[in-house]
């Protein structure tokens, strides 16, 4: 910013200076309009700008989870500083391995972000210059009214203010993104099969939305890779997470996902047959409702498996199913 005037002065001035020379001819009126996006330049955050902070606090969130080994949070357990401060939550095995996937979509999630933002960006001005060009065709003949067009200004100053909160707006809507990315890739890679989508109907209240995920709630998105699959128990024929999960990163998604670390949580079109036969008599048993839950995740002998983060949900089994399984998957 190089005034030292409020925003809502500035283009109060600049109106006022511009309605005293009505009547407007053509050229004056284009001439008023680049005047008026001048001082949009010159006093709203650009999209490289906010762009550029972004990946900042991006790179700098990417290093407090690689110090910690797991994923940074603050908390705010009470107003005591002694017991706040940033922690770690359970990480997956070897989470060293994850460094260089999580710097690929770090570089990912700031490439969308410089380009939604650029998006957002003139969606926002392109909204108020219709405004102020609407305002400006009616100086082409002489002001009768003075009191209507000293109104028309004044509302016209009140959208250029609301207008250069653009970038507190969409930064509002885009914070959390990066924080999930890694949150997620975590809980993938802790044992996680597969994720369900959680649609969020927050989606649908913001202004600014090209997207709809109605659609993808409680579908099941198999992880590629994951221990399940390599031991041939699921379908190979799916969407998986990864063709989808970005879309988590829209302007505005507050979907979720939930990991899931089971097959018996998949629905049988994502099971292969032998995948099927294996639960087949699992499901049987929990339908019946034998035994008691315990927790459990992945083989224990699988190096994929392991305790997932505390982001992560964890699927449960009966004792009756777990003995179905014991004799049914040779390599538990
Ligand atoms: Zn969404």
């Amino acid at each position: 910013m190089t005034s030292e005037k409020t925003p809502y002065k500035a283009i109060q001035e600049r109106l006022n200076k511009i309605a005293a020379r009505s009547p407007l001819s053509q050229d004056q009126i284009d001439e008023a309009a680049d005047d008026i996006l001048s001082l949009v330049r010159e006093y709203f955050v650009s999209p490289d700008v906010l762009s550029e902070r972004y990946e900042g606090g991006c790179r700098a969130f990417l290093s407090s989870a690689k110090n910690n080994k797991g994923l940074p949070f603050h908390a705010v357990l009470s107003t005591d500083d002694s017991r706040s401060g940033e922690q770690a939550i359970p990480e997956p095995r070897d989470v060293e391995r994850l460094w260089p996937l999580l710097d690929d979509l770090l570089a990912e999630v700031v490439a969308r972000y410089r380009v939604q933002a650029s998006d957002y960006y003139s969606a926002s001005v392109d909204e108020f210059m219709a405004e102020a060009n609407e305002f400006l065709t009616t100086l082409d003949s002489d002001v009768t009214d003075r009191t209507a067009v000293k109104n028309r200004i004044r509302l016209l100053c009140q959208s250029f203010r609301t207008t250069m909160k653009w970038s507190s707006t969409f930064d509002a809507l885009k914070n959390g993104c990066f924080p999930q990315v890694v949150s997620n890739t975590f809980s993938a890679n802790s044992g996680a099969i597969a994720a369900q989508w959680r649609y969020n109907t927050l989606d649908e209240d913001v202004d600014y939305s090209n997207h709809d995920h109605r659609h993808r709630d409680g579908k099941v998105y198999p992880i590629r890779g994951n221990w399940a699959g390599e031991k041939g128990l699921l379908a190979r024929d799916v969407t998986y997470l990864d063709e989808v999960s970005m879309d988590l990163l829209d302007v505005g998604c507050c979907c979720h996902l939930l990991f899931l670390f089971s097959p018996d949580r998949l629905t049988d079109s994502l099971l292969s047959d032998k995948g099927r036969v294996a639960l087949e008599g699992s499901r049987g048993l929990a339908d019946l409702g034998h035994g008691q839950a315990a927790k459990v995740i992945a083989p224990a002998s699988d190096p994929a498996a392991g305790a997932g983060s505390g982001q992560a949900s964890k699927t449960t089994m009966s004792a009756g199913v777990m003995r179905t399984l014991l004799r049914k998957i040779p390599w538990i």
